[in-house]
């Protein structure tokens, strides 16, 4: 199987490049391109071309614009990677029977009410980026190529920027930190949404377009931000991690108190029993790949191993 995988630096992108590494030869490729090939999602021409040179049986699309509160301000450039690029990735998907795999967002609901969403719920995103993202969701089902979307949230890993790493390092300089207890959803890590992404693509290799369609992809039970700054910094100090601030300084505060650029949904809860149903799998807590990861940072910062 030739896959091409786009967005191969990002937190999701770069497990991706381990996860689907079994499947067959993935030519994994970032913004700046590779080998005369272009990466950047900005340049329609460009990644169109590369689809066509490379002629990929899947395309992986883990590249998007996800400064949330930036893009309030860049509603063009946002809409233009996260809406015009996924649609030229799928009208060259469906000229050549490639399947498309491509990631969304909880932001794509209004954050209203207390249940997890399924997949056909109405959609009213809150800010730029949702609805940027919506956008992209829309194009890809209506060029008519086989894709799988997988909706996501909170998304972390080892390597990147994420809210683990804010917080640690927020928790080495302050004794106090003020996290916000009023959004609640689950923490989901890059390797978990790689190796779902790995399992799904061997899935549909073997299969028609039944199981093309979106999916909540998020790992299971729910917290809030608050909760989740709690257990970070508990797991470090208990790994020895030199921080001033404790579970006990971490202090809950509702949304209002961090005014953003972008409105944020405050229940992001997805509900994953299609995706679970549909592929045989079972998610994980959130708790356990959080601890892992922590895990990982604290003992590479205790080795002096640089995270990029
Ligand atoms: P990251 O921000 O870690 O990675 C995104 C990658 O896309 C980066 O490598 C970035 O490069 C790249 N990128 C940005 N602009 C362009 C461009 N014009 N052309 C090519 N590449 C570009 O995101 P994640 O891995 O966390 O996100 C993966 C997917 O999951 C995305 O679709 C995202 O919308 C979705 N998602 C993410 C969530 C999260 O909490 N992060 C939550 C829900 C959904 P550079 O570093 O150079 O900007």
């Amino acid at each position: 199987m030739r896959i091409l995988l786009f967005g191969c630096d990002g937190q999701v992108g770069w497990e991706l490049q381990r996860a689907l590494a079994p499947l067959g030869e993935v030519l994994a490729i970032g913004r700046a391109g590779r080998n005369g090939l272009v990466g950047d999602l900005a340049d329609g021409e460009g990644i169109a071309r590369t689809v066509r040179t490379v002629s990929p049986e899947v395309i992986v699309n883990a590249a998007a614009y996800t400064a949330v509160d930036r893009a309030e301000s860049e509603p063009e450039l946002a809409h233009a990677i996260n809406g015009r690029a996924p649609g030229i990735l799928a009208r060259e998907a469906k000229a050549t029977g490639a399947w498309l795999v491509h990631y969304s967002t909880d932001y794509v609901f209004d954050g209203s009410g207390e249940k997890p969403w399924v997949e056909n719920d109405p959609t009213s995103p809150l800010n730029v980026y949702g609805a940027s993202k919506l956008e992209g969701e829309a194009a890809i089902r209506e060029s008519g190529c086989r894709h799988l979307i997988f909706r996501t949230s909170w998304v972390y890993a080892r390597r990147g920027r994420n809210f683990i790493h804010t917080m640690l390092r927020l928790a080495q300089e302050r004794e106090t930190l003020k996290v916000v207890n009023d959004q609640i959803g689950a923490p989901t890590g890059a390797d978990l949404i790689a190796d779902v992404t790995a399992h799904a693509v061997r899935a549909v290799g073997s299969s028609t377009e039944a199981l093309a369609g979106t999916y909540h992809l998020a790992a299971r039970g729910e917290t809030s931000w608050w909760a989740y700054a709690r257990l970070v910094i508990d797991a470090a100090r208990s790994l020895g991690a030199p921080l001033q601030a404790s579970p006990e300084t971490v202090l809950a505060v509702p949304s209002e108190e961090f005014p953003t650029s972008a409105a944020r949904p405050r229940n992001s809860r997805l509900a994953t029993a299609k995706l679970e149903r549909t592929f045989g799998l079972a998610l994980p807590l959130w708790e356990s790949g959080v601890v892992r990861t922590v895990t990982e940072i604290v003992q590479c910062q205790a080795n002096g191993i640089h995270q990029p």
